[in-house]
């Protein structure tokens, strides 16, 4: 298995517009953060989580041409607002239409058929995405093709969010709290992606610190923080505070498992 991070940062990218802070105008590649999307690849297939507004350059970047799925963690804007560019793989082998498998929990799903209603209506003009959508049960595992995928539930402030474990690989993003219940479910994950937003405490994703308290919990093998903000401060600078370990994910990152 294979996991490559399309996008580490938080909802409004990083360098964010207009600002003139040190991150935002670092050279570093590291510092530079699409909106958070990971790819994995197994058992031959491809499955993406999230679509955020950076999808179209995330898929040209990886140069893919072809994906069996994504995976929705919530329905807020940087996770969901690519979902209109899956046409490309709908007509990539034109005039066959290949259809993408879309999974969310039902409270993400609500959000999709919402903003995107023009996607699932009666009468639907020429060239909308075509997707099917299939709504999980969040207390049990599903199957994308061969692949087992274990949704684990928590919170985002007052919204929902789901994480998903594939094997010995799990990611969770946009959380603030984790029940007991859930991290059981991580346990034996080998490879375990965490949001940290940035250092100082926020009031719906974590911190750096609430992370690592996740981390130690799972005691994964590796485990890499994503959706940082600016705030998280210069990579290399941030990256002098993590425990051995423990490291910031970064646009273009591959990870074996
Ligand atoms: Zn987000
Ligand atoms: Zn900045
Ligand atoms: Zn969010």
């Amino acid at each position: 298995m294979e996991v490559v991070f399309l996008g580490t940062g938080t909802s409004q990218g990083v360098p964010v517009i207009g600002c003139r802070c040190k991150v935002c105008c670092s050279t570093d590649e590291r510092d530079r953060r699409l909106r958070t999307s990971a790819m994995v690849e197994v058992d031959g297939m491809r499955i993406v989580i999230d679509a955020g507004p950076d999808f179209r350059q995330q898929m040209l970047r990886e140069s893919v041409n072809h994906i069996d799925a994504i995976l929705l963690t919530h329905g807020h804007t940087d996770h969901v607002a690519g979902l209109d560019d899956v046409r490309a793989f709908n007509f990539v082998d034109y005039p066959e239409i290949h259809r993408v498998d879309i999974f969310a929990a039902p409270y993400t799903a609500k959000t999709v058929l919402k903003v995107f209603d023009y996607a699932f209506a009666q009468n639907k003009y020429r060239g909308v995405p075509e997707i099917d959508l299939h709504t999980i049960e969040l207390s049990q595992p599903f199957m994308v093709g061969s692949v087992e995928i274990v949704p684990i539930s928590g919170k985002h402030s007052r919204f929902d969010v789901t994480g998903y474990r594939i094997g010995k690989f799990a990611y969770l993003t946009d959380f603030k709290e984790i029940a007991d219940e859930e991290i059981a479910k991580l346990k034996g994950v080998e490879v375990l992606v965490v949001n940290a937003l940035r250092f100082e405490p926020h009031d719906s994703h974590f911190s750096v610190t609430e992370a690592l308290n996740i981390i130690e919990k799972v005691a994964p093998r590796e485990a890499y923080l994503t959706h940082m903000s600016h705030e998280i401060g210069l990579y290399d600078e941030a990256s002098s505070h993590l425990p051995k370990g423990v490291q910031f994910a970064y646009d273009g990152l591959r990870v074996k498992i």
